[in-house]
C-alpha cells in the first residue's frame, strides 16, 4: 500500500549506531532491541529511563510560541486607545496640568496590568488542562506492566498497544496480533493499514513500513507490542509539527459575538464622545481638555475587553470544572454545556458502577449460583461435581485478556497515583513494599477471571495447556470476542484441577484446535447449533434456543447483565482467522450474568437534569431488559412510560427506521439497547435536528464520530480509548453520570457570569455616557473630569466587574431551563437594566449635578463622581443575580467580591479625604450630609432592580401554581 503524500524521508533516528545505516524497518525486531539497549520481557530499568529522559527531554511535541508574559503585557500596554489616551496626558500634561497627566497615565497602567493578570491566570489555567490532555500509554518497565503518561516515554520502551490506543511515539513493532493502524493524520491514507513485525529488506516510503507505528496514529483494530524508536519532536510527526507554523487558539461562538458587539459598541461609543467633544468645543471648553475627556470615556466606556473576559471565565470555570472530575479539552465546551438540554449516557460505568461481579450461570440445564462455593474451599474441588461448568470456566478464563498480578512495587520511582487517567485498578492504600494485586484489564473479564478462579479454574495453568494462536479482538459492532487455541494431546493427563475436562477432552478427539467465543447472548445463540449439555453434544432445535432465550430475558429483565459463552471444535487450526470462519456452527454452553449496581449519585443527578430541563438518555450496548431495568431504577425511564407501552429501541430496531421516524422516536425514547456506533451518531444527528444540545458520552474507538458530532462529546476516562478523549470535548476524570450533571451546572454558571459582566459594565458606562453627553445641553459644564471618568473605570470594570466573574452561581441554577444556543446575551434582562437602569443611572447623576451647580455649589463634580462610584457597588451587589434578592444572598458566598468592594470603597474614600489626592483628583471634602446624600442617592438604582426581582420573583410562582 503507497501513501498518497510524502513526508520527509526519514533520517536515521538516535537510536542508530553510526555503523548501521539501516532504519529500525530494516533490522529485525532482534536487533533493534539490541540497539536500544532493550529487552522485549521485562522493558528498561530505571537507570536508563533516567538517563535518556535526561538527555532526550520528555516525549511531546514542544507547543511552538505560547506568548510570553512579556508579551501578554506589552500588547495590554500598546492598545491603541491606551496609547491615544497616553498621548493625549502627555500633550496636555505639558500644556497644563502635570500632576494629572502623571495619575493618568499611572492609572491607564494600573488598568492593563489588571487585564495583563487575568490574561495570564487565564493563560496558565489552559496550559494546564492542555498538559493533563496528555493520554497514559501502558508500559513495560523493570519487569512490570504499568501505566504511564505518554510525555514520559523514552526509546527503548516496551509499549502495549490495542484498539482506540492513539501511538504515542515512534515504535518498532514486536508482536502484532491483527494490528491494524490508520494513519490518515500523517500519509493522508485513510484506509487502515495491516501491521507486522517482518523486517523490510529496501528503503520504503513511510506508509510502507508496515513494521513501525508512528506517534499520533491510531490503533483501530487488534493489539500489540512495539518497543519506542523515536520521541517528541524526533518522531515523524515532529518532524511535521516542527515546520509548522504556531496554530491560533479558536475562539468560542460567545467570543465572536461579543467581539462583534464590542465593535458595533465602539462604534456607537465613538459617535456619541465625538457629540460630547463637539458640544463641549462649541461651549468653549479648551481643546486639549476637550480632547482628553472625550480619550478617557472612549477607554471607559468602549467594551474592548469582553472577548477577553469570556477567556477567562472560561478558562477559569474549566479549571473548577476539574475540580469536579470533569476535563475540559476544548474551551468552547464550557459555554456549550450551559445550554445542554439531551445527555445521552452509557450504561456500563456511568451509571453504573463497572464493578461486575459473577452471580450465577445458566447452563441448558442448570442454574447454579455462584455463592454455592464458598471462598477458601479446596480448589477444584467443587469444580469435579459440575464438568459442564468447568468447560464454560475454561472457556471464559481463554477468551480473556484481564490479568490479576501479584507485585512488589519497584524502585523506579513511578508511582502510578501520579496519572489521572489510570486505566489499571487496584486496591489502595498499600505500603510500597507489601504485594500489590493489580486487577489489569475489562471489569467484565475481571469478574470471570475471579468467578473461574473461585471453582478453582486458573488463567495461568489453563493457559500453558491451550495456548492461543489467534484471536479477534472484541469489538463494540460484533459484541463478542473469540479465541483461538491448540487442543492439548491426549499424550499428556490433566493436572487435578482440570481432570475434570478429561471427557470433553476425548469427545473431541481429531481435534487440533477449539475456539471459544464470549459474547451477547441473543446474537450468540443465532450462530449456535448444538449445545454442550451433560458431557454431550445436542442440536440446538427450536424450542431449546427459545428456552435459553427466555432464560436470559428473565434473567436481563432484572437488571443482571447476560454473557454468552460457545466453543467451535475445529479439525485443523484456520489459516485465516475471521468471525466468517470462526463464528460460525458453534456449540452452546451456556451464560454468565453478572451484576453492576447502579451508582449511589446517579440518582439524584438525574433528578437534578429532570428539574434542570434535561433529558437524560441511556444508550447502551448491554441488552434491552438490563438497560430497561437499570434506566427505571435510576428514574430514567418512568413508570408513566412503561404503562404507556414505552420500551427500549434496540439497534436492529434503530436501523429499521427512516430518518422521520427516527427524529419522532427520539423525542419520546429513553432507552436504547444494543446499539452500535453507526445507531449512536444516528440518535445524536436526530436530536439535533430537533433542535436539541447533547452532550454523548462513549468511549471505544468506534464512538469517536458520534462524540465529534455531538455538541458535547464526553469521553471516559478511566475506561475511555485515546481515540475516544481526542474526540470529546470533556473528559469524565471519574466516568460518573453525576460529574457530567455537575459540568452542565458549572457551565450554567459561568454564562450567567458573563451575562452579569456585560450587564454590570454596560448598565454603569451608558450612565456615565447619558449623564456626560446631555449636561452640555443643559447648559452645564461636563460633570466629570478625565482622571474622575478613568477612575471609576478602573475601580467599576477593572475590580468589580472581575469578581462578579467567580460568582459561585445561583440557588436555582438547575431549576430552570437551559439557554438556548445562540441566545443572545442581552436576552433574560440583560438588555433591559443596560437601557433603562442605565438611564436613570444618568439622569440621577444629572439631577444631582444640576441641583447642585444651579445652586454654585464648588463642589458639585465631587457630587456626582462620589453618587458614580457608590452607585457602581451597589449595583454590583444586586446584579450578583438575576432573581434572588441581595438580601437572601449570604454575603460571603463570593469573597472575592467582598474584598473588591471594600477595596474600592477605601480607595475611593481615599480620593475624596486624603489631601494629596483630592488635589490630583479634583476633589473637595463632603461634610457626612453631603456624603449621606450621596451614598442615598446611589442607592436609587439598587432599590430600582431589587423591586424588578420581586416582581419576576412572584411572578414565576404565580406561573408555577398555576401551572400545577
Ligand atoms: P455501555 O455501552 O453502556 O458501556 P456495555 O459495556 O454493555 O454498555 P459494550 O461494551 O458495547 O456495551 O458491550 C456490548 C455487549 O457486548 C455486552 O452487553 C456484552 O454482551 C458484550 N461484551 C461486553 N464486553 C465483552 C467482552 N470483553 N468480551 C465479550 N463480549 C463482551
Amino acid at each position: 500500500m503507497t501513501s498518497k503524500s510524502q513526508p520527509p524521508k526519514s533520517q536515521p533516528s538516535k537510536s542508530q549506531t553510526p555503523k548501521s545505516q539501516l532504519f529500525e524497518y530494516q533490522l529485525d525486531a532482534a536487533s533493534v532491541l539490541h540497539q536500544l539497549g532493550t529487552d522485549a520481557a521485562t522493558g528498561l530499568t530505571a537507570d536508563t529511563v533516567a538517563r535518556r529522559s535526561n538527555s532526550d527531554g520528555r516525549n511531546e511535541l514542544i507547543r511552538s510560541q505560547t506568548e510570553s508574559p512579556w508579551t501578554m503585557l506589552w500588547r495590554q500596554l500598546t492598545a491603541t486607545m491606551v496609547v491615544i489616551l497616553m498621548g493625549a496626558a502627555v500633550v496636555s500634561g505639558l500644556l497644563g496640568d502635570v500632576r494629572e497627566a502623571i495619575a493618568i497615565v499611572a492609572i491607564v497602567i494600573f488598568n492593563a496590568a489588571i487585564g495583563f493578570r487575568q490574561e495570564y491566570r487565564a493563560e496558565r489555567a489552559i496550559a494546564a488542562l492542555e498538559k493533563l490532555a496528555v493520554p497514559t500509554v501502558t508500559v513495560r518497565r523493570g519487569g512490570r506492566v504499568q501505566p504511564l503518561s505518554a510525555r514520559d516515554l523514552v526509546r527503548g520502551d516496551i509499549v502495549l498497544l490495542e484498539a482506540g490506543d492513539i501511538v504515542p511515539a515512534d515504535c518498532r513493532l514486536l508482536e502484532s496480533i491483527h494490528l491494524r493502524v490508520s494513519e490518515a493524520s500523517l500519509t493522508g491514507e485513510s484506509a487502515p493499514v495491516d501491521k507486522d513485525i517482518r523486517a523490510i529488506a529496501t528503503d520504503v516510503p513511510l506508509g510502507d513500513r508496515h513494521n513501525m507505528a508512528f506517534m499520533g496514529t491510531i490503533v483501530t483494530y487488534g493489539r500489540g507490542v512495539a518497543v519506542v524508536t523515536a520521541t517528541g519532536m524526533n518522531t515523524e510527526l515532529g518532524r511535521i509539527a516542527a515546520a509548522m507554523q504556531t496554530v491560533r487558539r479558536e475562539l468560542t461562538p460567545l467570543q465572536l459575538r461579543l467581539e462583534r458587539l464590542g465593535k458595533v459598541l465602539a462604534v456607537a461609543v465613538l459617535a456619541i464622545v465625538a457629540v460630547i467633544f463637539s458640544l463641549g468645543l462649541l461651549r468653549g471648553e479648551s481643546i486639549p481638555e476637550m480632547f482628553l475627556t472625550a480619550v478617557s470615556l472612549a477607554v471607559a466606556a468602549v467594551p474592548e475587553g469582553l472577548p477577553a473576559v469570556v477567556t477567562i471565565a472560561l478558562a477559569l470555570g474549566a479549571q473548577r470544572m476539574l475540580e469536579r472530575h470533569a476535563l475540559i479539552r476544548k474551551l468552547p465546551a464550557v459555554e456549550t454545556l450551559g445550554s445542554v438540554d439531551v445527555i445521552c449516557s452509557d450504561k456500563t460505568g456511568t451509571l453504573t458502577e463497572n464493578r461486575m461481579t459473577a452471580t450465577s450461570f445458566d447452563l441448558p440445564q442448570s442454574h447454579i449460583e455462584f455463592a454455592s462455593v464458598e471462598p477458601g474451599s479446596p480448589l477444584g474441588s467443587a469444580i469435579q461435581q459440575e464438568p459442564d461448568l468447568a468447560l464454560l470456566l475454561l472457556s471464559v478464563s481463554s477468551c480473556n485478556d484481564a490479568r490479576v498480578e501479584k507485585a512488589v512495587p519497584d524502585a523506579s520511582g513511578l508511582d502510578d497515583s501520579l496519572h489521572r487517567e489510570e486505566p489499571v485498578r487496584r486496591e489502595e492504600p498499600v505500603r510500597r513494599e507489601e504485594p500489590v494485586r493489580r486487577d489489569i484489564g475489562d471489569p467484565t473479564e475481571l469478574a470471570l477471571l475471579v468467578a473461574a478462579e473461585r471453582w478453582g479454574v486458573r488463567k495461568d495453568e489453563i493457559e500453558t495447556w491451550f495456548p492461543r494462536v489467534a484471536e479477534l479482538p472484541f469489538d463494540s459492532d460484533r459484541k463478542r470476542m473469540t479465541t483461538l487455541h491448540e487442543m492439548p494431546s491426549s499424550d499428556r493427563a490433566f493436572p487435578p484441577a482440570l481432570a475434570v475436562l478429561e471427557p470433553w477432552r476425548k469427545t473431541m478427539r481429531g481435534c487440533t484446535g477449539v475456539a471459544f467465543v464470549k459474547g451477547a447472548v441473543d446474537r450468540l445463540l443465532t450462530d449456535c447449533d448444538r449445545a454442550w449439555i451433560e458431557g454431550g453434544f445436542v442440536s440446538l432445535d427450536d424450542a431449546l434456543r427459545h428456552r435459553m432465550a427466555a432464560t436470559s430475558e428473565r434473567t436481563a429483565g432484572a437488571g443482571i447483565r447476560v454473557l454468552g459463552v460457545a466453543f467451535r471444535p475445529l479439525d485443523a487450526l484456520p489459516t485465516s482467522v475471521t468471525a466468517r470462519s470462526l463464528e460460525r456452527h458453534l456449540v452452546f454452553l451456556g451464560t454468565v450474568n453478572t451484576v453492576d449496581p447502579p451508582r449511589q449519585e446517579a440518582k439524584s443527578a438525574i433528578q437534578q437534569c429532570r428539574s434542570a430541563g434535561i433529558r437524560p438518555l441511556v444508550i447502551t450496548g448491554d441488552h434491552p431488559l438490563t438497560a430497561l431495568h437499570i434506566a427505571r431504577e435510576l428514574g430514567i425511564a418512568r413508570e408513566s412510560e412503561f404503562t404507556r407501552g414505552d420500551r427500549a429501541l434496540s439497534g436492529t430496531d434503530l436501523d429499521r427506521l427512516s430518518a422521520a421516524e427516527l427524529d419522532d422516536c427520539v423525542e419520546r425514547v429513553a432507552v436504547y439497547a444494543r446499539v452500535s456506533p453507526q445507531n449512536k451518531l444516528d440518535i445524536v444527528q436526530a436530536l439535533q435536528r430537533r433542535g436539541h444540545v447533547v452532550a454523548m458520552t462513549g468511549d471505544g474507538v468506534n464512538d469517536a464520530p458520534a462524540l465529534k458530532q455531538a455538541d458535547i462529546g464526553v469521553a471516559m476516562g478511566i475506561t475511555g480509548t485515546d481515540v475516544a478523549k481526542e474526540a470529546a470535548d470533556m473528559v469524565l476524570l471519574d466516568d460518573n453520570f453525576a460529574t457530567i450533571v455537575a459540568a452542565t451546572r458549572e457551565g450554567r454558571v459561568i454564562y450567567d457570569n458573563i451575562r452579569m459582566f456585560v450587564k454590570f459594565t454596560l448598565t454603569g458606562n451608558s450612565g456615565e455616557l447619558w449623564a456626560i453627553a446631555i449636561a452640555p445641553l443643559l447648559g452645564m459644564p461636563l460633570p466629570l473630569l478625565p482622571l474622575q471618568i478613568l477612575w471609576i473605570n478602573l475601580l467599576g470594570d477593572g475590580i468589580l466587574a472581575i469578581a462578579l466573574s467567580v460568582e459561585p452561581g445561583e440557588r436555582s441554577v438547575m431549576n430552570r431551563p437551559p439557554y438556548r444556543s445562540g441566545e443572545s446575551i442581552f436576552g433574560r434582562g440583560v438588555g433591559r437594566a443596560i437601557g433603562w437602569v442605565g438611564l436613570q443611572l444618568g439622569l440621577l447623576l444629572l439631577a444631582i449635578a444640576y441641583a447642585s451647580w444651579s445652586r454654585g455649589q464648588a463642589e458639585w463634580q465631587t457630587f456626582v463622581f462620589a453618587t458614580l462610584a457608590f452607585s457602581r457597588i451597589a449595583l454590583v451587589l444586586t446584579m450578583r443575580s438575576d432573581r434572588e434578592s441581595f438580601f437572601a444572598i449570604d454575603p460571603r458566598s463570593n469573597p472575592a467580591l467582598l474584598v473588591a468592594v471594600l477595596t474600592t470603597l477605601t480607595l475611593q474614600f481615599a480620593v475624596l479625604y486624603v489631601p494629596g489626592l483630592q488635589s490630583v483628583f479634583d476633589t473637595a471634602p463632603l461634610t457626612e450630609g453631603e456624603l449621606g446624600a450621596c451614598l442615598a442617592a446611589s442607592t436609587v438604582p439598587f432599590w430600582a432592580i431589587e423591586v424588578e426581582k420581586t416582581v419576576i420573583r412572584s411572578r414565576m410562582l404565580h406561573n408555577r401554581s398555576g401551572g400545577e
